[in-house]
């Protein structure tokens, strides 16, 4: 039985784990993410110490990271975090510290991808080859697989900065996007709820109007998602998602904004089961790390 590592990491935290699958996790850390000399240090040494300790060998290490990253195997900067506005992580050589560091092969990508690899192996997408996992946290970051594969294209998808239709009457919020303003993530992810409300997004309730202008946006999102790339199932993960009462209200959009042109059951009757929570709950990031490693693997 091959055993795997696997590394959630975040802007704000890191988690580390070894195991096989979500029923078969053997050791499991989590630090803040503080600058990558001292954060990266803390990775190596869970790995290291676990495999001295059990005189066991990891077959791979899979790495789901925030980004953007570069993972074109012939670019100089392969394996790196690349232009991030984070401070002191702009092309951080993540693959090759953890690769020297542990002695194990380690295998990149994005933290949505390896979310979505992680609910397509064991958790909402299961049995699926052509699907997506979307954040909406900090950030609104997108994964997409394709034929069973992580999708990367020229750099890898970032779909937290399309631009949706931004009615400037009914919501005069100019979005904080550093680079677009009023993008999807600008207007759409916590920050930008916090923003416009001067609180946390979490301390407002479910009847709030802010919910209506929320859904709208991510539903507006989805429309073009399913359009461009005919998912059969969309996850939608992150912080701002555990305002459940979100996805009802989403569905319904998405079904308005479609208006029965694409025809297909689970659109038009069981939307329900297409646009849905993640299962794999606080361990989607590091299970979905794991996921990628045995992918890359076992194919
Ligand atoms: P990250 O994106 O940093 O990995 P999260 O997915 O937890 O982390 O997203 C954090 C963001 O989600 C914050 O902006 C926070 O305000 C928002 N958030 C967290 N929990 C909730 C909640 N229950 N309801 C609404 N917003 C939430
Ligand atoms: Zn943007």
């Amino acid at each position: 039985m091959e055993l795997y590592g696997g590394v959630e990491a975040g802007g704000t935290k890191f988690v580390c784990a070894i195991g096989t699958s979500p029923e078969d996790i053997r050791a499991e850390v989590r630090f803040p993410t503080t600058e990558p000399r001292e954060t990266l240090a803390k990775t190596v040494e869970f790995f290291r110490q676990y495999m001295v300790k059990n005189n066991a060998r990891l077959t791979a290490i899979g790495v789901g990271s925030f980004g953007p990253l570069d993972l074109n195997p012939s670019s100089p900067n392969f394996g790196k975090i690349t232009t991030t506005p984070k401070s002191g992580w702009a092309f951080t050589p993540l693959v090759q510290t953890l690769q020297d560091g542990t002695g194990v092969p380690v295998f990149l990508d994005t933290d949505v991808n390896a979310a979505a690899l992680g609910e397509g192996t064991w958790g909402a997408a299961k049995g699926l080859k052509d699907y997506m996992y979307i954040t909406i946290g900090t950030g609104i970051g997108g994964g997409l697989i394709i034929n069973g594969m992580p999708h990367h294209g020229l750099v890898h998808p970032e779909m937290g900065h399309i631009r949706l239709i931004h009615d400037q009457k009914a919501d005069p919020f100019v979005g904080i996007c550093p680079f677009h303003g009023d993008c999807f993530e600008g207007l759409a992810s916590g920050p930008a709820l916090q923003a416009r409300l001067g609180k946390p997004a979490e301390s407002v309730p479910a009847y709030h109007p802010i919910w209506e202008l929320e859904a709208e946006y991510i539903a507006l999102a989805l429309n073009d998602f399913i359009c461009v790339v005919s998912p059969q199932r969309i996850i939608l993960g992150g912080g701002v998602m555990q305002q459940t009462h979100l996805f009802p209200m989403i569905r319904v959009k998405v079904q308005q904004f479609l208006n029965r042109y694409i025809f297909a059951s689970q659109i038009l009757e069981r939307i329900d089961e297409y646009i849905v929570p993640p299962a794999l709950g606080n361990r989607a990031g590091v299970m979905g790390a794991i996921a990628l490693a045995k992918l890359r693997v076992e194919g």
